[in-house]
């Protein structure tokens, strides 16, 4: 069945997440119903935008996506460090391959112009990324994994990829070459589930990069006994895990007692080559 759609006035944004930069979120709405709860369904309800979990279930397409990034692009191209897809939708989503279609045309948009995307999916990645004469070779592809129980998962996150899945794609394209990352967050308490964050860290340790943090807005989890304490021993496991096996880490804010600033710029470092890039060479892919 072909997915809804819907026209935007404006694609290109600026986030207020503490390690992004420039965001799109092009479709309303995500099938995979994240129990959380997802912070970004409560935000569209809030607004009045949907009405119930029911229609945030049902994603519509944003029609005019391509057009909009042409426009934008000129516009915001040397104040961009990176495109961050998505925050509050996701760019594979499972089973819906018209999703992921879009996804890979605005990537190879943006690639075309030297702007680097840092994507973030709980979906499956598309084999064909690892083509980076199409799609640039500085992407860096992450999936969110918060455990590796599948019980949990079908509770939490019912309509997402299968944790496995999930990772086999991503070290697929790790093994071709590119950037990978994980985002652990947000990090179950143990009354929600029993689990050894080591274990996790152990299975995705191919990656570049981690980025680590509490569970907000959800009652049990906050009433579980010693929280503070359990995130801060969380924080200093994934940090000497990471430190041992040199990947990059960031705690998100408010994890920790103390946050840690200069760990949030994860993504930004090679801004000035890509920037210096754009300059002298306006595309790459012409
Ligand atoms: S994948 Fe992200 S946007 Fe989709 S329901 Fe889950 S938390 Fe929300």
């Amino acid at each position: 069945m072909k997915m809804k759609s819907i026209i935007r006035k404006t694609l290109l944004y600026k986030s207020g997440v503490e390690y992004a930069d420039y965001c799109i979120n092009h479709v309303e709405g995500c099938a995979h119903g994240c129990r959380f709860p997802c912070y970004a369904m409560m935000m569209k309800k809030r607004c009045g935008i949907i009405k119930s979990y029911k229609e945030w279930l049902q994603p519509k397409i944003v029609a005019n996506a391509l057009e909009l990034l042409d426009k934008e692009i000129p516009r915001y191209k040397h104040k961009i460090k990176f495109v961050h897809l998505c925050f509050s939708t996701d760019p594979f989503m499972y089973k819906y391959p018209e999703v992921g279609d879009l996804t890979l045309k605005i990537i190879e948009r943006l690639n075309k112009d030297n702007i680097r995307c840092v994507v973030l999916t709980k979906g499956i990645y598309a084999k064909v990324l690892v083509n980076t004469a199409r799609y640039g070779k500085n992407n860096e592809y992450g999936i969110t994994l918060v455990s590796l129980d599948d019980n949990f998962k079908q509770k939490i996150e019912p309509y997402s990829a299968p944790y496995k899945e999930r990772i086999k794609s991503l070290e697929y394209l790790h093994k071709k070459g590119l950037k990978t990352w994980i985002s652990m967050e947000p990090y179950p308490t143990p009354n929600l589930v029993r689990q050894d964050l080591m274990h996790i860290l152990k299975t995705v340790s191919f990656v570049d990069k981690i980025i680590f943090g509490k569970l907000n807005y959800n009652t049990p989890s906050n009433q579980f006994k010693g929280n503070d304490k359990f995130y801060m021993n969380c924080a200093d496991i994934v940090i000497h895990f990471c430190k041992n096996n040199r990947i990059e880490y960031h705690i998100k804010h408010g994890t920790q007692e103390k946050d840690n600033r200069k760990t949030e710029k994860i993504f930004i470092k090679s801004f000035v080559e890509d920037l210096s890039l754009r300059i002298k060479q306006p595309s790459l892919f012409n």
